[in-house]
């Protein structure tokens, strides 16, 4: 399948959209300007979309703002139905929605259809948890008192998505806001914002009223600036960057804002002695490999005791070298490109710093022969925690392992990170596993596992990964306020 067929078939449906969505309409950028979409695969120019900046970007909140006077006063039930349908329109169409993912983002088909499933799956779940947003009546304090506890929306919620989950990332915040009764602002990645639009789109279909959902994308700092300043935003819900979200946080300040944040990690994959190879080896390629590398859960840092770290690696480096690198639309391929030049010379660079510093290359540890953005997957041995690629995110194919020789010292270099987001063990004891996982100062832990997200689990990291949590019961909290109300004089 060539990547013009993919596009002529998406533009004929209606999947491909290059403009703006505000206050239900399509627009272009104010002052006409556009800015290139390009494959990773290729570098092909995918599409011109509009560039936007702070006029589109409050004219975008004005839209919400007045949408949420209506919306928020919509019943839970009315609202399900909205949600319903749009993930319904999601399913019916989500071959295309992840050809559009793979194109822009690059990550093979089957796992683009799987994060365009993963995302639907949002909506659906907050479809259902909008009608269990329940208040409380507390135990009065005096015979003439009642005392209750309203659950409403926060308002205006600005939302601002990276470019590895172009889609999930952003249902996983708009499933809960809408549902809660909130409006947004979406400012997808300028690297990826085409996922974003079509799933607007979808929205539209769905009949989800005109300035509930509004993209906009382009000039990132003039947008989140507007976000920032308006004192109609109550909210600003982020997944980047930790750099970026502390700029965020920071001038959430001026109005007061809540904010949620989804920051990067550093995940540590503790592999103990006792553990079943098969599961371990199985469980880090799945916690590593996935988008090539790029998911702020991706282990950072693979643990491995003493005992087993010999045959872990060669079990691991053979079912590596089994990985096919190719166009994400090519049959069996199962490691796309990494999403840009940037993103190549990073991983060159924290390779090279392990290498000069020790580390020994077992396989891979240089681009890809299919030039672009390609990068072979890699396994490099002998890395401390002191290296740089072990302090920063990798974001790439590579597996970097470390050696430990005690349960206390697994802990501690596991925790001796800023990051807080997603950790995993491999081992047969219950006892141990257990205990660690409670010292693992982490948001989320795999036992066993290493793919653990769902839209019925919390996902959130805790020190500099982030605040609050998305998906579950759990996720729809940020997007409400708890009023207290008191009826006095009861008894006249
Ligand atoms: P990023 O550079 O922080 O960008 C994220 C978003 O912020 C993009 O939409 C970007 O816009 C926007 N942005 C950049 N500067 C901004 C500013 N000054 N004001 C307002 N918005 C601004 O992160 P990324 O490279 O796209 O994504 C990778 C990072 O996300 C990694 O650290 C990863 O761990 C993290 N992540 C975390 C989670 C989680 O759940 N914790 C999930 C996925 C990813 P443009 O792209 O248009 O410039």
């Amino acid at each position: 399948m060539g990547a013009n067929d993919v596009l002529a078939r998406l533009n004929s449906s209606g999947f491909l959209k290059t403009q703006g969505f505000i206050g239900g309409k399509w627009v272009d950028a104010y002052d006409g300007k556009t800015l290139e979409v390009t494959n990773p695969a290729t570098g092909e120019v995918i599409a011109n979309v509009a560039c936007m900046g702070t006029k589109e970007a409050n004219d975008a909140i004005a839209s919400a703002h007045k949408a949420f006077q209506s919306w928020s006063k919509f019943t839970a039930g009315e609202r399900s139905k909205c949600l319903r349908k749009w993930y319904d329109l999601i399913m019916a169409n989500k071959e295309q929605l992840g050809e559009l993912i793979t194109l822009e983002q690059g990550k093979p088909l089957k796992e683009a259809i799987g994060e365009v499933t993963l995302g639907a799956s949002y909506l659906e779940f907050y479809a259902e948890e909008a009608k269990r947003i329940y208040g409380d009546i507390i135990p009065t304090t005096s015979a003439d008192r009642r005392l209750f506890i309203l659950k409403q929306p926060v308002g205006v919620v600005g939302a601002i998505t990276p470019w590895n989950f172009p889609f999930a990332m952003i249902t996983r915040k708009v499933g809960p806001a809408l549902a809660a009764g909130c409006t947004m602002v979406i400012k997808p990645s300028e690297l990826t914002p085409l996922a974003a639009l079509a799933a607007a789109e979808l929205a539209n279909r769905a009949g989800i009223p005109p300035g509930v959902v509004n993209v906009v994308m382009g000039i990132a700092p003039e947008i989140g600036d507007a976000l920032l300043a308006s004192p109609q935003v109550r909210k600003i819900t982020f997944t980047g960057s930790t750099a970026v979200g502390k700029k965020l946080m920071a001038g959430a300040a001026s109005t007061v804002k809540k904010v949620t944040l989804e920051l990067g990690g550093n995940a540590p994959c503790i592999v103990f002695d006792d553990a079943d190879i098969e599961v371990a080896v199985k469980g880090t390629l799945g916690a590593k490999f996935r988008n090539t590398g790029q998911t702020c859960i991706c282990a950072n840092r693979i643990l491995v005791q003493e005992g087993i770290y010999d045959k872990f690696a060669r079990a691991l480096s053979d079912a590596i070298s089994n990985i096919k690198v190719g166009n994400g639309f090519s049959e069996g391929v199962v490691q796309g490109p990494l999403i840009n030049e940037a993103a190549v010379q990073k991983v060159e660079t924290l390779v090279q710093d392990a290498v000069s510093k020790g580390a020994e290359v077992l396989l891979g540890g240089k681009r890809h022969g299919l030039g672009f953005t390609f990068y072979e997957p890699t396994v490099i041995s002998n890395v401390n925690n002191e290296m740089r690629i072990s302090r920063e995110e990798v974001f790439g194919p590579v597996a970097p392992l470390l050696r430990f020789k005690t349960e206390e010292e697994a802990i501690s270099i596991a925790n001796d990170t800023d990051a807080g987001l997603a950790a995993y063990l491999f081992g047969a004891s219950v006892q141990r596993t257990w205990r660690v996982a409670e010292a693992l100062e982490y948001g989320i832990v795999g036992i066993n596992e290493g793919l653990v997200s769902s839209e019925v689990t919390p996902h959130g990291g805790v020190k500099q990964s982030g605040l609050g949590r998305e998906g579950s019961k759990y996720g729809i909290e940020d997007y409400l306020e708890i009023k207290y109300v008191c009826l006095g004089n009861m008894l006249g």
